[in-house]
């Protein structure tokens, strides 16, 4: 009898370990058997890069995250950010815009620049909007068309302003509002003349980032108010989605979500506890959001946390592309650490990057191919590596722009590809260590090089440029 039980459980484990197993594939091709040069793509598929204003433009001194950067954790008394690192004169592309931009014409060939409004310099205070700010925007638009690249702009790039982290930014529905009005004062002073908006870049890093595992502000670990926090996320990027559209000028224009995707792959592929927890982060971090817009309905159900189920009928594709960030999978154990620094794991011939990724291609393709159940054209809105010593990068580019002709030519529908990112970065809580750039920059001369790894990137836009 006890042998049957065991027996019984044991069976049970097993069907259900493989039913997962089958379900969830974690793709690897053989790279030994692949040339990575082999790659279509359409005459009209548009390459470009991207960056975030905080990241890049330097100085934005009245944002959410200068204040993060500056204000020691209470708690240690260190600073929040990895060696201490502040975001500070950044690249300077606030100033250097236009050499960036003759750049991008003359040298990388792109026709089009993903770039985030600096919210907190345009509203320094809620309703008085600063000309200088808008008149910027205006000058890096008007140059970015002179040189025949397309302007592609973010709303919301992680940080905003201190008056609206104050009074509990996105965690209170009723501060939308805020968003809201200057979403539409943004698309009426630029809606003309920029073809391409994004409301919100990547809801999920964003709210566990900073309400669950508390490493960017406003440092809070709390899952239910993290959930409330995605929930409000995808209400915002709605009410953004339908004011714009109901502008004059905004059926001309397509808008869409950014959406990160890590997939969560269970370390030991048979261990149910591993692919417990797999689930539970899929659910919360990607299906939340890809059901929004795929079904009309915001389900988050975390055991003790948050049971939300709400329909919203009018979310159903609501969104005109699909944006897509995509960087690598996360091996989950239990003993997984949740506290920066993270340490990821890695398969056998997974490069790591210096961020805590592995290099993962198969996962660019697999991602793809989820995003598409949204029923939407894709837009690449960031991919890249963040490798200081440039020793990784050009496989990393070559790789990861085969899966996308993979995932093309197997019928997934997308329009263009935004490498991340045109130059060094403040890259958030790991600070100026992560290189992230297409351009090397030096931070004491803000000199610009581009890296020998991102000639590939150069060579792949020329090849399929004149295909
Ligand atoms: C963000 C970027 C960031 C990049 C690399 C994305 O999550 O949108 O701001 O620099 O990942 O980590």
């Amino acid at each position: 009898m006890f042998l049957t039980t065991v027996l019984g459980i044991l069976a049970i484990y097993a069907v259900t370990a493989f039913w997962f197993h089958r379900r969830y594939p974690e793709v690897m091709w053989d790279w030994s058997s692949i040339n990575s040069s082999d790659t279509q793509f359409p005459k009209d598929f548009v390459w470009g890069s991207a960056t975030a204003a905080h990241q890049v433009e330097g100085n934005n001194d009245n944002s959410n995250w200068w204040r993060w950067e500056h204000e020691p954790n209470p708690k240690t008394g260190q600073s929040r950010i990895l060696n201490g690192d502040k975001s500070g004169l950044a690249a300077d592309h606030y100033n250097l815009y236009r050499e960036d931009i003759a750049r991008m014409r003359d040298e990388l060939g792109i026709k089009s620049y993903r770039f985030s409004l600096a919210w907190s310099r345009i509203e320094p205070e809620p309703g008085r909007y600063d000309s200088e700010a808008i008149a910027h925007y205006h000058d890096v638009i008007d140059t970015l068309l002179e040189a025949g690249i397309s302007p592609m702009i973010t709303l919301h790039h992680f940080t905003h302003p201190i008056w609206f982290e104050d009074l509990g930014s996105f965690e209170k529905e009723e501060n939308l509002e805020h968003f809201f009005r200057f979403s539409e004062r943004m698309f009426s002073e630029y809606g003309s003349k920029v073809s391409q908006w994004c409301t919100h870049n990547e809801p999920g890093p964003f709210a566990t980032m900073g309400w669950g595992l508390g490493a960017f502000p406003p440092g809070v670990k709390n899952i239910r108010r993290m959930a409330n926090v995605i929930h409000n996320l995808m209400r915002s990027h709605l009410g953004v989605y339908q004011r714009l559209k109901a502008m004059p000028g905004g059926d001309q224009v397509q808008i869409g979500l950014v959406k990160n995707i890590f997939q969560f792959d269970p370390y030991r592929r048979w261990n149910l506890i591993h692919w417990a927890l797999c689930r539970v982060l899929d659910h919360i971090y990607n299906e939340s959001i890809i059901r929004f817009l795929r079904e009309g309905v915001f389900k988050l159900r975390i055991p003790t946390q948050a049971n939300i189920n709400q329909a919203y009928p009018e979310a159903k594709g609501a969104t005109d592309f699909i944006g897509l960030n995509y960087y690598s999978n996360l091996l989950i154990t239990p003993f997984a650490n949740w506290e920066p620094p993270f340490k990821p794991l890695h398969r056998p011939g997974q490069p790591l990057t210096d961020m805590p990724y592995a290099t993962y291609p198969e996962g660019f393709y697999r991602a793809l191919k989820r995003i598409s159940t949204i029923g939407r054209p894709i837009i690449v809105t960031e991919n890249g590596i963040a490798d200081a010593k440039d020793d990784r990068r050009e496989d990393y580019i070559r790789r990861y722009i085969y899966a996308l002709s993979r995932a093309m030519r197997d019928g997934v529908d997308v329009r263009s590809y935004y490498y991340w990112s045109l130059m060094d970065n403040f890259e958030w809580a790991e600070g100026n260590d992560m290189r992230f750039g297409l351009y090397a920059i030096d931070y004491t001369t803000q000199e610009r090089t581009l890296r020998e790894g991102s000639k590939a990137y150069v060579e792949i836009v020329k090849r399929h440029a004149h295909s």
